[in-house]
């Protein structure tokens, strides 16, 4: 074991393998919980892992932390900013959907790094030890096999970790459907926002354009590009003079500064959002 603030940056992990969901009385800093705020957690836990069975997610490592309850899922997922920011909206989705005024669900735990106890050690808060609590591991998924039955003797039933990682339309689907203040890099988006500005980013990739930047100007989403055509531009200076764009209820855009592209005498240029499409995806493997 180490210090926490020795730990490693969250860039410093290759994947994410787990999902902790953790459950926590409200009391004062720095205090153990009682018994009675210790079972709204459990009452919290519970009734989370139920939810997302409906959603068939499949079953989660159920721990006590001391003071409150983990849920433990198994993910396989890069360790990239999309998947933060799917973890960070799921984890505020059930935050807002299952917090209460007794337990409340912690939205923080989304970057790598994040740490929690580890299971078999001694919860200390606060300075009353009839209340430190031994953490642990309480339920831990399992699956029976049944082997076939030989020489005579019954059948044997092999008890199996059954641990699998949540597949990630799965998460994308939880993050749908729960009440999520979308938080993006582009600020709050309703799910019209995210699948058009999603349509978006894939076109881009699908055309092998670069997206050097994204932001927000209240309706229009940005993506500042490098233009498909800057090869024959001509200037290396004036990369962010191509977006391509999503309004609110309007649709997509294109605007690039440099003459070859915006010039209405230009032969071939690509003056409009369809130019640009039909330039990066003369195939249309988009489809709308
Ligand atoms: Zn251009």
């Amino acid at each position: 074991m180490y210090k926490a603030s020795g730990r490693f940056k969250k860039t410093d992990y290759a994947r994410r393998q787990l999902l902790l969901v953790d459950c926590d009385p409200k009391r004062p800093a720095d205090t153990a919980a009682s018994d009675v705020q210790k079972a709204t957690a459990k009452l919290q836990v519970l009734a989370i892992r139920e939810y997302l069975r409906t959603l068939e997610f499949p079953e989660p490592i159920l721990c006590d932390s001391g003071n409150g309850y983990h849920l433990l899922y198994a993910v396989n997922e890069p360790n990239d900013e999309r998947t933060e920011l799917l973890v960070k909206n799921f984890l505020a989705g059930l935050s807002v959907k299952f917090s209460n005024e007794d337990s409340q669900v912690d939205a923080g735990n989304f970057e790598a790094n994040r740490i929690c106890k580890l299971y078999g050690s001694v919860a200390r808060k606060g300075d009353d030890p009839s209340l430190w609590r031994r953490s642990a591991v309480l339920e831990v998924p399992t699956r029976n096999t049944e082997l076939p039955a030989k020489g005579g003797h019954s059948r044997e039933t092999v008890v199996d970790v059954d641990f699998e990682p949540i597949p990630r339309a799965l998460l994308e689907a939880a993050v749908a459907e729960l009440p999520v203040p979308r938080d993006t890099k582009m600020g709050e988006m309703t799910l019209d926002d995210i699948r058009k500005t999603d349509w978006l980013r894939k076109l881009c990739e699908v055309g092998q354009v670069e997206i050097l930047n994204e932001r927000r100007k209240g309706k229009y989403f940005v993506f500042d590009i490098v233009c498909p055509r800057a090869a024959s531009h001509g200037s290396t200076t004036g990369d962010t003079s191509t977006i391509v764009s999503y309004e609110r209820e309007t649709g997509y855009g294109f605007k690039c500064l440099h003459g070859s592209c915006s010039s209405h005498n230009a032969v071939g240029g690509i003056k409009r959002f369809g130019d640009f499409r039909k330039e990066v995806d003369p195939k249309r493997l988009m489809s709308d």
